[in-house]
């Protein structure tokens, strides 16, 4: 009896420990790194400025506007779809930092699903920082968040999942995939309601061009591609032809009419802007990798994947040099850039010009290798 109670209140003791420590790490993700603005963001908004339905809540995120000195056309930049897929968060990162804006203007959200970046998926052992260092020598960390909003936001997830403009049916726990939710629902979940505050957006300011930053796990087969609502296929194919004269090999796939809840399909179909998604490798969030931390995140590193590719198994080439986040930054980064100049080539009265966005040569193709896997990344960022 006596020991009994002497193994319970150490079980005890130790679960409440455990306890106390996840909860305080756990509380610590509810807040998300600041971006500090480059000199090319000339004011900050809220997505709750568009849609008063989620002001004070976990899904309200900042907008960092840059306007050019001459009018031109709107471009929306979407990072942080996925919090789980780095590049897409980092591009935007750099984009705010570096780019001056000419002519036109460019919005960009770089926690479009905010909520996601205050949790992990469970059991996939994903690290929760990213750490650089900037030109100036100084330490900034950005967050590696989950797939989908956080279950304290929105919670449960139902069995089936039936999508609100088309009915389509998909697994419950794409409920909280913000990617699954366009055009959103006004008085829907929160997932819904910040889709519907995107989507209000797009509609308010008159947004011409949207990119939606990606990546995908090395055995997905839309990967290295660049994804086409039918009506942006005349700004998207000769986008393409110029990223290959890049050196970037990029395939272009046009958004399926039956796939529902998606930027590529519902923003092009529910309002006037044309949506164009782009995909990158991405390791640390694929089935068949191995160990799972911030070097593996930053320098796409993993023998698995390189004995995977061996085997036939994935859609792009992988060997022990990885896929470091300067390439997957430095893909987006260009594809923004190839994109907007063929966007202004059809639509010469709303066009959109900046300089000083780093191209995928000062990102990845110009520099020695063992400064790629964040090292050249931190030096483009500012603290
Ligand atoms: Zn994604």
């Amino acid at each position: 009896m006596k020991a009994n109670k002497i193994t319970a209140t150490i079980c005890l003791v130790i679960s409440l420990a455990i306890a106390t420590i996840t909860g305080i790490n756990f509380k610590k993700l509810s807040t998300v790194p600041e971006i500090t603005p480059g000199k090319g963001v000339t004011e900050v908004r809220k997505l709750s400025d568009y849609f008063e339905g989620i002001k004070g809540s976990d899904g309200d995120t900042p907008i960092y506007v840059m306007k050019g000195k001459e009018d031109g056309g709107k471009v929306l930049i979407l990072g942080g779809t996925h919090p789980n897929e780095p590049a897409s968060h980092l591009s935007t990162v750099l984009f705010i930092q570096n780019v001056k804006v000419k002519k036109g203007t460019i919005y960009i959200l770089p926690y479009t699903n905010r909520s996601g970046f205050t949790h992990n998926d469970s059991q996939e052992g994903s690290p929760h920082d990213m750490h650089f260092i900037t030109k100036d020598g100084e330490e900034v960390v950005y967050r590696y968040g989950s797939r989908a909003t956080n279950p304290i936001n929105q919670w449960p997830d139902p069995d089936v999942y039936i999508h609100a403009t088309s009915g389509q049916r998909l697994s419950g726990s794409e409920m909280r995939n913000i990617n699954r939710a366009y055009p959103g629902k006004k008085d829907g979940t929160f997932t819904e309601k910040v889709a519907f505050a995107i989507t209000e957006m797009i509609k308010k300011e008159n947004i011409n061009l949207t990119f939606d930053l990606h990546e995908a796990s090395p055995e997905y087969p839309v990967i290295n591609a660049t994804v086409s609502h039918e009506k942006g296929m005349n700004v998207a194919a000769p986008g393409v032809m110029a990223l290959q004269l890049d050196g970037i090999d990029m395939s272009l796939e046009p958004s399926p009419k039956n796939l529902h809840g998606l930027t590529h399909r519902e923003l092009g179909d529910f309002t006037d802007t044309i949506p164009i998604l782009m995909e990158t490798a991405n390791a640390s969030q694929g089935r068949l990798r191995g160990a799972t931390n911030e070097y593996q995140v930053l320098t796409g590193k993993d023998k698995f994947y390189t004995r995977a590719n061996e085997l036939k198994m994935t859609y792009v080439p992988y060997d022990d040099k990885g896929h470091p986040i300067e390439e997957r930054v430095g893909r987006h980064l260009q594809g923004i850039i190839e994109y907007t100049k063929s966007y202004n080539k059809n639509y010469p009265e709303k066009m959109v010009e900046f300089d000083n966005c780093p191209t995928y040569k000062e990102l990845f193709a110009d520099i020695d290798e063992k400064d790629l896997g964040g090292k050249n990344l931190g030096r483009f960022m500012i603290k």
